[in-house]
């Protein structure tokens, strides 16, 4: 079947890096994901992301440091404190250096993200960034991601050694949650002033969501000088109001991600690092979430997950790049 002309002038200038508006990803967002144009959609945003990091990947490890009932409250999430019976937990400080150590044996963990709930302490935030900067190999790149922030807190986070921050206007923010999309926006401003590097993102989408409630949410921070946003699909938790709708379909998501990073094409952010990739991320960074126990084998996973992807070269702490194949695989221990 032809594709339809429209649709195929905009994923053209998608393609070629000219601007596309919220209402062409719209348009292209009402074809099913098994359409011939979300399958031209999704080939192309492929071909973008590798080429946007030269066929390079990156392991970037999430660390939770700090788990409870969390005052944020958010509909969809298991920790919000009107329903989670578990009681607060902290990791402690010999955990976390073991960890930020152990991911650097192969110097190939780009960067660790310290995730806390929406209560959490800066001075307590700021002692464990300083944790992972004195253990981890030396450049890793420390991201932290945590509760609303004013300058004063976002400059101390910096000098404390975070290189950015993980922050996004959540889809349902401030009705679905009990913060304001306002406090949350403002946060991200005071990230970007105070030079932190942003990541934003589209979260958490689930089923329910209508083409209008991802796309605007998308282009509400597109031009905010964040330096890449991520699309994370919402997990069923029980007990929450949303788990009625269950899990965005693969394929659904992978057109959603597609249309987006067409529709960034043209964006470039500040701070762009070296094989970062497109706007949207792709399938070039992995997410891998870490604990004391777990972290080895996770990161062995995630090598072979860019590995599967199709990324031939791996970027290390340094910003250098290794070949990422069978050899590698074994000599890290990952196959
Ligand atoms: S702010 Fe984060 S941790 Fe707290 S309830 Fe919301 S999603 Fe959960």
């Amino acid at each position: 079947m032809a594709i339809d002309p429209k649709a195929a002038d905009k994923l053209s200038k998608g393609w070629y890096k000219e601007r596309l508006s919220s209402q062409d990803c719209k348009y292209l967002l009402e074809f099913t994901d098994h359409s011939s144009e979300a399958n031209l959609a999704v080939s192309l945003a492929n071909r973008l992301h590798h080429q946007a990091c030269n066929g390079t990947g990156q392991i970037s490890a999430e660390i939770e440091t700090v788990i409870g009932p969390c005052p944020g409250n958010c509909g969809f999430c298991k920790h919000a404190e009107g329903r989670s019976m578990e009681s607060f937990w902290e990791i402690d400080d010999g955990s976390l250096a073991k960890i930020a150590e152990g991911l650097g044996l192969f110097s190939d963990v780009r960067s660790i993200r310290l995730t806390t709930c929406a209560y959490a302490d800066i001075d307590t935030v700021c002692r464990q960034v300083g944790i992972v900067r004195d253990n981890a190999k030396c450049g890793t790149r420390i991201y932290v991601n945590t509760r609303d922030l004013g300058p004063d807190d976002c400059r101390q986070l910096k000098a404390a050694g975070a290189y950015g921050a993980v922050h996004a206007p959540r889809l349902g923010e401030g009705k679905d949650t009990e913060i304001p999309l306002e406090t949350r926006l403002d946060t991200m401003t005071n990230l970007v002033k105070s030079g932190l590097e942003v990541i934003t993102g589209v979260e958490p989408i689930g089923p329910e969501h209508s083409i209008e409630d991802i796309v605007d949410n998308f282009f509400l921070t597109l031009n905010m000088g964040c330096a890449s946003c991520e699309l994370v699909p919402r997990e069923p938790v029980p007990g929450t109001k949303f788990n009625q709708f269950g899990k965005l379909g693969q394929s659904r998501f992978n057109q959603i991600r597609a249309v987006l990073t067409l529709g960034s094409s043209w964006y470039t952010a500040p701070h762009r690092v070296p094989y970062a990739g497109a706007y949207v991320t792709g399938g070039n960074v992995v997410v891998p979430k870490c604990n004391l126990s777990n972290y080895k084998e996770r990161i062995e996973a995630s090598r072979r997950r860019l590995f599967n992807g199709g990324y031939d070269r791996i970027l290390k702490v340094d910003d250098s790049t290794s070949e990422l194949n069978m050899m590698y695989l074994r000599k890290t221990g990952s196959v």
